[in-house]
């Protein structure tokens, strides 16, 4: 018999009961909570006359809707100028309240993106299953909803632990092998990946990535690979755990101390997959051959390196991919081998889930340093992904780079990610993105998204279109992964 891979052993840990139909409930130990998809949960909960179950396990934080201009922050709640967004952050607020979960409410110094929170409290550690009723929650080492039901999750089940409801998924590896080339960074391998599995590519699929290259991202960068894998259609992204995970969660908050940490890690080693492992699929890629990404459709999967051009829709063979393609460009305003070096901007968001650690920030600020915002950006912004990323930022002097170069600096949110609040595109402008998702409309109705990184983005920002940011003058910008 093989050996089980990490997913297996996830799956295995947290089995409470298989069913005869394929679905199985799995034990879920902690829950993250946002404003956003938490009201009709607890409401549910209200209905049926049920209690949430395991207090401690909760840990929610306002982060969709709230307004990232300090003067609007610094009004609390009553800054919220949208009735509706103004409604779920507070309704957030009154839930966790009423049923005593822990909240970092709009202005505690550790409120920011669920996503971005949860790791860097250490509430989301090695080995957990950790469900949030958002999608970009797959990050590093942890499996996430397998098909949970939010409120049964909220709630407690008749067997008396709080589980998730789902069918086991197939296992794939998706190998990154090499060193990464200067100034290509963990955003451009996953945006590689997906353009090369598409966006139903691990559609069934726990990912688990793997590989010499992605064994050398940090903490921050494995973050931003497993943050995407639910672009790429799987709903886990899996990453073994090593000396990098373990470094970047000694002492916080929410980790534990003492014995508990001795014992904790030397659980955490054999999350791994056994040599001998089975993967229903390998899929591998060259490290050396990835070169920064700009996406140039209306998907993650299209997607293409800053040399290439926008594809021809009718060189496909495919009649339906030319029809999406059609519509793609038309929808961006793009045409057929038009270089993607010759599209221009009009917006810059460096922010989001994927792109807003400290990391990701000290990578656009190498760029930016000494440089100055084109002329022709409406409006270039960097948001924090938390109080606590914004307060490193600040103490490193990364908020002066920005600012003096022309960015807006401000509070930490998903911002522009989703345009759930006042940070908007209008229609036909174009933005480099370092989101998750360059849908129509995603960042706001009729805005264009291209996805790209940091330090992408930030290059962009200063060109006022997209540039190879290899190609800059030598200063650190090139070296941004090295940081
Ligand atoms: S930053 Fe974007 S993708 Fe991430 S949680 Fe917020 S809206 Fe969702």
């Amino acid at each position: 018999m093989s050996g089980q891979t990490l997913y297996d052993k996830l799956w295995n840990q947290h089995l409470v009961k298989q069913r005869d139909d394929g679905t199985a409930l799995i034990y879920i130990d902690r829950q993250l909570l946002h404003e956003v998809t938490s009201p009709q949960a607890f409401e549910g909960l209200r209905l049926a006359n049920r209690k949430p179950w395991r207090l401690d396990a909760n840990l929610a934080t306002p982060d969709h809707n709230v307004p990232t201009t300090i003067k609007e922050r610094a009004e609390g709640n009553s800054g919220i100028k949208d009735p509706v967004s103004l409604i779920q952050v507070q309704t957030l607020d009154d839930n966790c309240l009423e049923y005593g979960i822990e909240e970092f409410k709009i202005n505690d110094p550790r409120q920011g993106i669920v996503h971005v929170v949860g790791p860097e409290q250490g509430a989301t550690l090695p080995g957990m299953t950790v469900v949030c009723g958002d999608s970009p929650h797959r990050d590093p080492r942890r499996i996430r909803r397998l098909g949970s039901r939010y409120r049964h999750v909220r709630g407690r089940a008749r067997d008396g632990d709080p589980v998730s409801a789902g069918a086991k998924m197939k296992n794939m590896q998706v190998r990154v092998e090499g060193e990464l080339g200067l100034g290509v960074t963990a955003k451009d391998v996953v945006l590689a990946i997906i353009g090369k599995i598409g966006t139903a590519g691990g559609t069934g699929y726990a990912i688990e990535f793997a590989g010499s290259a992605i064994a050398s991202l940090s903490m921050e960068g494995r973050m931003t690979v497993c943050n995407m894998a639910i672009e790429a259609g799987a709903r886990v992204g899996l990453i073994a755990v090593d000396d990098t995970t373990i470094d970047y969660l000694g002492k916080r908050p929410f980790a534990p101390t003492a014995e508990q940490w001795e014992a904790a890690v030397a659980d955490w080693r054999n999350l791994v997959s056994d040599d001998d492992a089975q993967f229903d699929k390998v899929v591998t890629l060259q490290a050396e051959e990835i070169e920064p990404q700009v996406s140039w459709g209306t998907s993650p999967e299209m997607v293409t390196g800053i040399s290439g051009q926008v594809p021809d829709p009718f060189a496909a063979l495919d009649e339906t991919v030319q029809r999406s393609h059609t519509r793609a460009l038309e929808y961006m305003g793009l045409h057929a081998n038009q270089k993607i070096t010759d599209i221009k901007l009009d917006k810059i968001f460096i922010g989001s889930c994927t792109n807003s650690r400290i990391e990701d920030l000290r990578e656009a600020a190498k760029v930016a340093k000494g440089n100055k915002v084109a002329d022709s950006i409406k409006l270039a912004m960097v948001v924090p992904g938390s109080g606590l990323v914004k307060r490193q930022a600040e103490a490193e002097g990364l908020d002066k780079i920005f600012i003096e170069a022309g960015f807006e600096w401000r509070e930490p949110g998903c911002s522009m990610c989703l345009a759930m609040n006042a940070d908007k595109l209008g229609a036909g402008e174009h933005c480099a993105s370092t989101s998750n998702r360059n849908f129509e409309g995603r960042q706001g109705y009729g805005g264009r998204t291209h996805l790209v990184s940091p330090a992408m983005a930030a290059a962009a920002a200063i060109a006022g279109h997209f540039v190879d940011v290899r190609t800059l003058p030598a200063n650190d910008a090139t070296h941004a992964q090295e940081a």
